[in-house]
């Protein structure tokens, strides 16, 4: 890249440098090299993109639901058109291999087409209260909300939130992560080029500290969906106190995929390197715990160590099976915890740092913790990289006290034929979604979300469209 980006806010349907008349860097984490500035936003940014967003709110929210739904659709085919283009950026601004970015721009186009198929039919009720009465419900928007995302899918997570927020008839102020601002920025691009009145979508580009902050704690806004680390998630329900906001968290994970006695070990293997590495282990729902049957684990360690050495670690625009990490303070985090994994007693198998091709860089090999027991940190906290901590269980009730002993409670995986253990333990886990034989089954149609610290409130599905309504009852007396 030999230019580099200028990038704005996008408020009120313009492009609007940052108050301050500051910037910040962004680099494409597969070179660490700089490929734009962008604004760095501020709270006078924060007040303008919020003013923009409530002025446009009575008339989008009054405009018939198929409208929005046209301009809803219109972005999501054009989001289908220019999917290269946007996976291009995408994965040159996250690391991501290109591929899987071309998927997840193909999933955002699947959001906005979901919900705005949602549009006119997300339907109130009327309620029998005798002869006397009518009495119904509408479903209403709930104004301004704010979506606060973070940087490992960057335009997927737009999708997710703003697509069922903007069908229902709100308008949306984004924060994106500072690693990750420029998708957010094009969808921009694109809403102003399809005819979006101003201020239904906004963006604004800065630092947590600086920008989502003061978003998060402004008055002017209804709700809040905020996905990220628990500790921001904290902060964020501390804001949304001040003033009563409604609050979606969704804050990450520590997720098991249990492999039983009667697995087949080569597909197990094949699925637990798709929950562990996929987009390089850094996804809130990552399967990062495999719990083994004890009689199991020789073979299925075997499939596994065998599997991960044929992946490529590369540059995102190669296309390889795990891209970079995010950002040095990433790369650190990951390789600190494989250190504390081994003070804790843990076995480095595979792994452990950089692939040894690649001297330099935030690429990270796929690593494997054998003799990880339940207590150890590397099995209770979110690392956010492509490495596994490997657990032994005896039999169906210890399996499912180690999967429910953390703080965390995302998805949970589970590998049997026996329909009955499946079950018992799809109904025993401690958490949002659970898979069985295949991890990460579903799609943009199925509720996601977090049980215990991973958060609360459902997104995608028809679930999601609970976050950005309220119901509102009207009784009439008629005699
Ligand atoms: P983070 O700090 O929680 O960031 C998420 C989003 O919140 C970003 O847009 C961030 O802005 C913003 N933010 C940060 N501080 C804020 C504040 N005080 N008020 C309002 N907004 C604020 O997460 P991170 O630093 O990128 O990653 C740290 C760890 O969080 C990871 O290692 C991982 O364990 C976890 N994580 C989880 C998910 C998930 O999908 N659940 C996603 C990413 C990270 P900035 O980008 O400027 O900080
Ligand atoms: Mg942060």
């Amino acid at each position: 890249m030999s230019t580099v980006l200028q990038l704005s806010h996008f408020i009120d349907n313009a492009w609007v440098p940052a108050a301050s008349g500051e910037q910040f860097e962004v680099y494409d984490p597969s070179t660490e090299q700089v490929i734009a500035l962008a604004a760095r936003g501020t709270a006078p940014d924060v007040d303008k993109a919020v003013e923009a967003a409530r002025r446009a709110f009575p008339a989008w929210r009054d405009a018939k639901p198929r409208d929005r739904a046209a301009l809803l659709f219109a972005l999501a085919n054009a989001l289908r058109e220019r999917a290269a283009d946007f996976a291009h950026w995408e994965a040159l601004n996250s690391g991501k291999p290109l591929a899987r970015a071309r998927r997840e721009i193909l999933g955002t186009a699947r959001y906005f087409e979901f919900y705005a198929g949602a549009a006119d039919k997300f339907y109130g009720d009327s309620i029998p209260l005798g002869g006397d009465y009518v009495d119904f419900t509408l479903r209403e928007p709930l104004g301004v909300t704010a979506h606060i995302v973070p940087w490992n899918f960057p335009l997927n997570m737009i999708g997710r939130s703003v697509a069922p927020a903007l069908a229902m008839g709100n308008t949306a102020v984004v924060k994106p992560a500072e690693q990750t601002p420029i998708t957010a920025l094009k969808l921009a691009e694109l809403a102003l080029e399809l005819g979006f009145p101003a201020g239904v979508y906004n963006v604004v580009t800065g630092y947590g500290e600086e920008a989502g902050a003061p978003l998060s704690r402004h008055a002017d806004i209804d709700g809040i969906t905020f996905t990220g680390s628990v500790e921001v998630g904290r902060l964020i329900m501390k804001a949304a106190a001040e003033h009563i906001h409604s609050v979606v968290l969704e804050l990450g994970g520590k997720s098991p995929i249990i492999v039983f006695e009667d697995a087949d070990p080569a597909h197990a293997a094949a699925e637990t390197a798709k929950a562990i590495y996929s987009n390089s282990g850094q996804v809130c729902s990552a399967g990062s715990r495999l719990l083994v049957h004890e009689r199991l684990k020789d073979d299925v360690l075997e499939a596994l160590v065998a599997r991960s050495q044929t992946l490529r670690v590369g540059p995102a625009l190669e296309d390889p099976d795990l891209g970079p990490l995010i950002s040095r303070e990433q790369f650190e985090r990951v390789q600190g915890y494989v250190e504390t994994g081994q003070q804790e007693g843990a076995r480095v198998i595979l792994g452990g740092t950089r692939p040894p091709e690649r001297a330099r860089g935030l690429f990270f090999s796929p690593t494997i913790l054998d003799n990880v027991r339940p207590e150890m940190r590397v099995a209770q906290e979110e690392i956010f990289g492509p490495v596994l901590s490997v657990i032994t269980f005896q039999d169906e009730s210890e399996a499912l006290k180690i999967a429910n002993g953390v703080h965390y409670g995302l998805v949970a995986g589970v590998i049997t034929n026996d329909l009955g253990r499946a079950l018992r333990m799809a109904r025993g886990l401690h958490a949002g979604q659970v898979f069985i034989n295949e991890y990460f089954a579903g799609g943009e149609e199925t509720p996601f979300g977090g049980y215990k610290q991973s958060g609360f409130g459902r997104e995608k599905g028809w679930e999601a469209l609970y976050n950005y309504t309220q119901v509102k009852n009207i009784a009439i007396r008629i005699r």
